[in-house]
């Protein structure tokens, strides 16, 4: 007789279709490798992501998305959501957060990855507006009145009980990358169009980068998050930070 494993469910949401492995890619691949089934939305199709003035948009987007999906399969990610917003033009409007509400009633995820809104400084606007869009559909998906058309489709609500926030200044949990950061940078050079000319500073800071989390993490190498636990319970509980210290997981 099989026992019924229970199968971990993430779902990853970045603005650009390089986001996620730059910011958390050995988090990523250690998680697939741990049977994490992680699906990835990637808000806009990155078509302004070039320094060629003379670049066709349409020609931009389609290779960033076949290189999305490359550098997705070397991570072990199971799903791959294009939503094909405008690249810059991000923003938590009402219909942003209703495509997320939807996928986690969806996915139904117990782990929800994505940028950390507040830090300081940061200086691209879809970063911004993805991290909070992030955050707001996660209360959305769990109350029954926000998108009600949602449970006519089937699709009941859904609470996600753990956020991690990459890009953040108050990392407080940290992943072991040592043993994925390989994969983490041959999935981030499978997004070729980004790193021409410029690969050697690219891969030295994403090294320089998992050695410092590493530091701090007593690892060789990690990445590092802000951690929300939320528990079920009253929508206005707001977070708990169940650590104590540093944490290492998966
Ligand atoms: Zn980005």
């Amino acid at each position: 007789m099989h026992r019924m494993e229970r199968v971990r469910t993430a779902v990853a949401v970045c603005a650009h279709p390089d986001d996620l492995e730059y910011f958390c890619g050995g988090t990523i691949r250690a998680m697939a490798d741990d049977g994490w089934h992680i699906g990835l939305v990637i808000a806009t199709d990155g078509d302004r992501g070039t320094h060629d003035p003379a670049a066709s948009s349409q020609l931009v987007a389609s290779t960033r998305r076949e290189e999305a999906m490359a550098a997705a399969w070397i991570l072990g990610v199971s799903h791959v959501e294009f939503l094909g917003h405008e690249d810059g033009e991000l923003s938590t409007a009402a219909s942003l957060r209703a495509e997320l509400t939807r996928i986690y009633r969806s996915m139904r995820p117990e782990r929800l990855i994505t940028f950390d809104p507040w830090k300081r400084y940061e200086l691209h606007p879809d970063h911004r507006e993805i991290g909070m869009a992030a955050i707001d559909a996660r209360l959305f998906a769990r109350l029954p009145h926000f998108h009600p058309e949602h449970l006519r489709d089937g699709l009941a609500p859904w609470t996600i009980s753990e956020i991690l926030l990459f890009n953040t200044d108050e990392p407080d949990y940290f992943v072991d990358v040592s043993r994925t950061i390989e994969a983490k940078l041959e999935a981030l050079r499978a997004h070729t169009s980004q790193w021409e000319g410029i690969w050697p500073q690219t891969s030295g800071a994403v090294r320089a980068e998992a050695a410092r989390m590493g530091a701090l993490a007593g690892a060789a190498a990690a990445e590092g998050f802000k951690r929300l636990y939320v528990p079920l319970g009253p929508v206005s509980a707001g977070w708990s930070d169940a650590n104590n210290g540093p944490t290492v997981g998966c």
